[in-house]
């Protein structure tokens, strides 16, 4: 509320005027002493041009840093799902959050077929559906894929994994009556859901499709010098270019150099990573990666491995999100194997091993066993390590020496690389107020005694995270 309310320039009185709050109240909406109801956030959605959902949070159900979801849990919430009038999949939760887009099933596959035809009458296909899909395989499982109206039928096995496009209609069967043939299929969102989504409803598919921007510099050119009101023979006298060329270039006639990409992005104003189109190295819609190819490397170093990391499907289209195997070596030990990361993160313990998962989070160590089965959810910048049960490293391991192994999935959430590029630059204790705002944007003078910090006297309203921070009160110098 105290956000919203500076942004539109209005202070404790003027707030209480457009809400028909009585003196007072506003202060103690903003400090928690009085509750913020349904009633006021309609209000305020209709006389304040914002949405019901700007006031609203989102639910923190990871105060601990990580949630583990047993595999008892997963089985609990099995539902078989009929395709064409028996069954066809049978469907578990695995371990996800309020906090997070992706959304990770246990998937059975409940029709076996012998054969591998796309066009087997037995395969029930999807419509596809908005969110992207990593799917990693366990067992004998066909995997049907279809893009620009061709179908495709893949055989896949323990290991192999595929990443794919929003809407591509696709379907697995079973090769197998008797082995465990199953997926699982970690679907998530990325920056399209959310505000991307709700904004682009609003304009519409002519201007949503008008939107897309295909993977190609001369998009990016035409689309910044129109937004720049830029000729193309000013951008060409800014670049330092011949304009027939500038033309050419935003023509996607030509190919610019990267110092010639240095010198349009210097004219725009921009980055030159904003003149940089991204690369999508999809066919027909999915990226396969095949575990006999796939690449492998021990972690931290080759001789002292606590891991050994095998890389999985992915796509240069979502450099934010990683797929991994890990298998923990029967040497590992918490400590040498911290693993950090800017993502959202997604751990599966695969094969028949148990595994011990460390994390630190606002200060304190924990730790949890996991089953085979069981997975967890980790908030990003939590660190964590996996550490093998067995205890003696010469009996312990499979046959490729590998105390447990656990699928991975880091997605990317909506902190992006711009918004971390802008966290950087907000200075002093902007970071805490950009969480958590708790001030009148100026210093009022004595007539509103304790407006200017309302919650200064309310314990536990703080932010948890506020004690590793080093804030100091830069109000005075920030004022304007
Ligand atoms: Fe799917």
């Amino acid at each position: 509320m105290r956000s919203a309310a500076n942004d539109l320039k209005r202070d404790d009185a003027s707030a209480e005027q457009d809400l028909g709050l009585p003196p007072g109240a506003f202060a103690d909406l903003t400090s928690g002493r009085r509750p913020v109801d349904w009633d006021l956030i309609g209000k305020a959605a209709a006389v304040w041009p914002l949405n019901e959902r700007d006031l609203l949070p989102i639910h923190d159900d990871c105060p601990d840093g990580v949630r583990v979801h047993r595999l008892a849990d997963s089985v609990a919430s099995g539902r078989t799902i009929n395709r064409g009038g028996s069954p066809y999949y049978e469907y578990r939760d695995t371990a996800m959050s309020r906090v997070a887009s992706y959304r990770p099933e246990w998937i059975s596959m409940l029709r076996v077929v012998e054969d591998s035809d796309p066009d087997n009458p037995a395969v029930e296909w999807n419509r596809g559906h908005l969110l992207y899909q990593f799917t990693y395989f366990v067992g004998p499982v066909n995997y049907y894929y279809r893009w620009e109206g061709v179908s495709h039928c893949v055989e896949m096995n323990t290991g192999d994994s595929v990443w794919g496009l929003p809407f591509a209609p696709h379907s697995f069967t079973s090769r197998s009556a008797t082995e465990p043939a199953y997926i699982l299929a970690l679907t998530y969102g990325g920056d399209l859901l959310g505000d991307a989504q709700r904004e682009l409803s609003v304009l519409g598919p002519r201007k949503a499709r008008a939107l897309a921007l295909p993977a190609e510099q001369a998009a990016l050119l035409r689309s910044f010098a129109e937004a720049r009101l830029l000729s193309t023979e000013e951008l060409a006298r800014r670049a330092k270019l011949p304009a027939p060329y500038v033309a050419q270039l935003c023509a996607g006639e030509a190919a610019a150099t990267g110092d010639e990409t240095a010198a349009l992005a210097d004219a725009l104003g921009v980055a030159v990573r904003e003149l940089l189109p991204t690369r999508i190295g999809t066919e027909a819609g999915v990226h396969l990666a095949y575990r006999a190819e796939s690449r492998s490397w021990e972690l931290p170093e080759q001789g002292r491995a606590a891991y050994r990391v095998t890389q999985l499907a992915g796509d240069p289209a979502h450099p934010h999100t990683t797929a991994l195997e890990v298998d923990v070596l029967p040497a590992a030990d918490a400590s040498a194997g911290w693993l950090s990361t800017y993502q959202h993160q997604y751990a599966y313990v695969l094969g028949e091993e148990p595994v011990e998962l460390h994390w630190e989070h606002r200060g304190e160590r924990r730790r949890e066993r996991l089953e085979p089965g069981d997975s967890a959810y980790v908030l990003p910048g939590t660190r964590i390590a996996f550490a093998a049960l067995t205890a003696d490293p010469n009996t312990a391991g499979d046959a490729d020496g590998a105390a447990a192994r656990v699928l991975l999935l880091r997605v990317g959430g909506a902190t992006t690389t711009d918004v971390r590029f802008a966290l950087a630059t907000i200075p002093g204790d902007g970071i805490e107020r950009y969480l958590d705002e708790d001030r009148l944007w100026f210093k009022s003078d004595a007539a509103q005694p304790g407006a200017a910090h309302p919650d200064a006297a309310q314990p536990g309203t703080a932010h948890p995270d506020a004690q590793e921070s080093d804030a100091t009160d830069l109000e005075s110098a920030r004022e304007h």
